[in-house]
């Protein structure tokens, strides 16, 4: 440390700044979202070794740390295991305040999914079947799925 530091405070100020980017999603996020855009179809990835099935899908099992190349399309139904309500409005949030972020287990998954609920909230609850409500336009982006809606 230089002598004219030794008597110095380390002061910090608190700041935000913005900074756009953009980054490869990688060969396994690629077909996930390709799948969404030109399909409307979830796609997830199983592991060889212990069946897990993942979604979004990953290159390499977390619990046993296989390597997986196995595909499965997933049904566009699922169950909410855990949600919270967003009531505040926010610039980015992704949908019109109020709406839920909520952990949806896919049928045919065994990890839960982050996405969003809209309408219905009322009647959300742990356990509340949804279906996913897809863009008419998409564009290769998680927000493909517009948002998950109750069903009866
Ligand atoms: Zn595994």
């Amino acid at each position: 440390m230089a002598d004219w530091m030794k008597n110095v405070e380390p002061l910090t100020l608190k700041g935000q700044i913005a900074v756009p980017y953009s980054w490869w999603v990688g060969a396994t996020g690629s077909r996930f979202l390709i799948a969404l855009r030109d399909e409307k179809k979830i796609m997830g990835s199983r592991c060889g070794e212990c069946g897990t099935v993942y979604v979004p899908p990953r290159k390499n099992c977390g619990r046993c740390f296989r390597d997986m190349d196995e595909w499965v399309e997933l049904g566009n139904e699922g169950e909410v295991k855990s949600f919270s309500i967003v009531h505040t409005p926010f610039k980015l949030h992704p949908a019109k305040a109020p709406f839920a972020y909520a952990l949806i287990k896919l049928d045919g998954a065994d990890v839960a999914l982050l996405h969003i609920v809209t309408g219905g909230l009322d009647a959300l609850k742990r356990g509340a079947r949804v279906r996913a409500k897809f863009r008419e336009e998409r564009t290769g982006h998680i927000l493909d799925i517009e948002s998950f809606e109750l069903l009866p």
